[in-house]
């Protein structure tokens, strides 16, 4: 695997100041891939500066040019379409058949919706006397997670650049390759030096000195809730701008008028794709008491049917925490149907695709976020019943809900407290706002309402 050794600053790629390096390593096979640098406090400074250097410039481009660089970076991010499934593939341990359809597919769209937003964006409107014009929040401090590594960085960058801000950014550790090879494709598509830095480095080092660096106007973070409360309040203490997408606990709700075996059988794909790690991921199935015996069997024999198909979770971190939540929903007295805390293979983070039935609200694998391939899957007695359980989190980022009639189902997602809902099985759109009620987050990702998070209003009076 390709890694440099530097940091991408102003256009080109520098040696760190910091000499500590990151080793990726292959979650399939724990071999190291790649070694990339571990940048530091005066690294962060560095990236910083640029960026505040290159903001005036950036700022001042037309957006139907902004909008031609959005687009040429859609254009190579496609043409190196296959190194990018690979490497996702290699640092993350995704199978490449999710990695070419998701984790490659879902940024060259947002990357592409983009181009056209920037493009056709009113940047200025009339209200009574005024002018409003709409201009970027300015330094953009990125810190993005290793879940979908491309994607993420994506659902930051680009609306960033749309709006006219510049950029520092600082990837997940363990995905740091991927955002190298985003950095070569941001200037093969000839985005001006400085606009976007990349400074590869460990959350509490590096990360931290970003979030706190009073030269960024805006910090936009992807991450752990815990995190992402630090991030805030040290923004809030500096009154600067923050975007939060902080973690879920999503409520895949099957009314009794649904088709259960598909709504099952769609829940568990959503839980089970990308090991799990994924923050919308419906990881609590809520089943009507008539229906739950039926639902726990389909569901045990769809889960089962994923056994090898899955890659592994992302470290060996990771693999003992989710193990460690299999271990206390037994321990809670939940009941196994599929799965469970030994590992399938000698080699490599997996965690067996894992379902448990006879859940309860109050238990801690209905709660918390697990982060890996495992469903709770919990009973309810009545709609109030349900509305109750699935509001019953301190999450709420996504859901689900499935009804005979697309209208019943709609009813009971107006009174969910979450920011997206997928009514019988309701196909992604990379347009829709992404973003979390409650303390899933603050802000909304990707299409208009994402790009609002990098722009602020001036109004000038006539
Ligand atoms: P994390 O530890 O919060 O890390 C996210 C990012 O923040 C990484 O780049 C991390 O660096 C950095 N970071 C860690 N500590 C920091 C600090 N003190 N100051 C500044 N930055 C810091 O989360 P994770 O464990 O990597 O990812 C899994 C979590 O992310 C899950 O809880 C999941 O729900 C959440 N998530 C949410 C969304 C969403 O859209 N809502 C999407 C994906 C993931 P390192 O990599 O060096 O730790
Ligand atoms: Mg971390």
């Amino acid at each position: 695997m390709k890694a440099h050794d530097g940091l991408y600053i102003e256009g080109a790629w520098r040696p760190a100041e910091s000499r500590d390096v990151i080793e990726v390593v292959n979650p399939v096979d724990e071999q190291v891939v790649g070694r990339v640098p571990a940048g530091g406090a005066l690294d962060v400074d560095t990236a910083v500066r640029a960026a505040r250097a290159a903001l005036p410039g950036w700022a001042a481009t037309p957006p139907a040019e902004r909008a031609a660089r959005l687009g040429a970076l859609r254009d190579v991010l496609t043409a190196r379409k296959d190194e990018i499934a690979e490497t996702v593939g290699t640092e993350l341990g995704a199978p490449l058949k999710f990695s070419q359809a998701v984790h490659v597919g879902m940024p060259i769209a947002v990357a592409g919706s983009y181009a056209e937003l920037a493009a056709a964006h009113p940047f200025e409107e009339k209200v009574g006397n005024s002018t409003v014009h709409q201009e970027p929040v300015g330094v953009v401090g990125a810190i993005t997670p290793w879940n979908y590594p491309l994607h993420q960085i994506v659902a930051k960058v680009a609306p960033a650049l749309a709006a006219g801000c510049t950029v520092v950014l600082k990837p997940a550790e363990d995905t740091p390759l991927t955002a190298q090879l985003f950095a070569e494709a941001v200037h093969e598509a000839g985005v001006p030096a400085g606009v976007f830095n990349l400074v590869t480095g460990l959350g509490p080092i590096a990360g931290q000195a970003l979030a706190e660096h009073p030269g960024v106007d805006l910090v936009s973070f992807t991450g752990s809730t815990a995190v992402g409360r630090q991030i805030g309040a040290t923004a809030g203490a500096a009154v600067k701008k923050v975007a939060l997408e902080l973690g879920g606990k999503s409520a895949n709700v099957i009314l009794p008028s649904a088709d259960l075996a598909r709504a099952v059988n769609v829940g568990v794909a959503n839980v089970m794709s990308n090991s799990g790690q994924t923050c919308s991921a419906w990881t609590r199935m809520l089943v009507h008491a008539d229906q739950y015996e039926e639902a726990v069997e389909l569901a045990a024999a769809a889960a089962a049917k994923y056994g090898d198909r899955i890659g592994p979770v992302v470290s060996a971190k990771q693999q003992a925490r989710v193990r460690g939540y299999i271990e206390k929903g037994v321990a809670e007295g939940a009941r196994l149907v599929a799965g469970g805390p030994e590992s399938p293979r000698e080699k490599g983070y997996f965690v067996s695709p894992t379902v448990f039935a006879d859940v309860t609200p109050e238990m801690t694998i209905a709660q918390e976020e697990i982060f890996g391939p495992v469903l709770s899957i919990l009973r309810y007695e009545d709609t109030e019943d349900a509305l109750r359980i699935a509001n019953g989190t301190v999450y709420g980022l996504a859901g689900a809900v499935w009804a005979g009639d697309e209208s019943e189902a709609v009813a009971f997602a107006r009174r969910m407290d979450t920011g997206q809902v997928d009514i019988n099985g309701g196909r992604f759109n990379p347009l829709a706002p992404f973003g979390g009620y409650k303390q899933s987050g603050v802000g909304r990702e990707l299409g208009t309402h994402g790009l609002a998070e990098y722009l602020q209003t001036k109004s000038l009076q006539f």
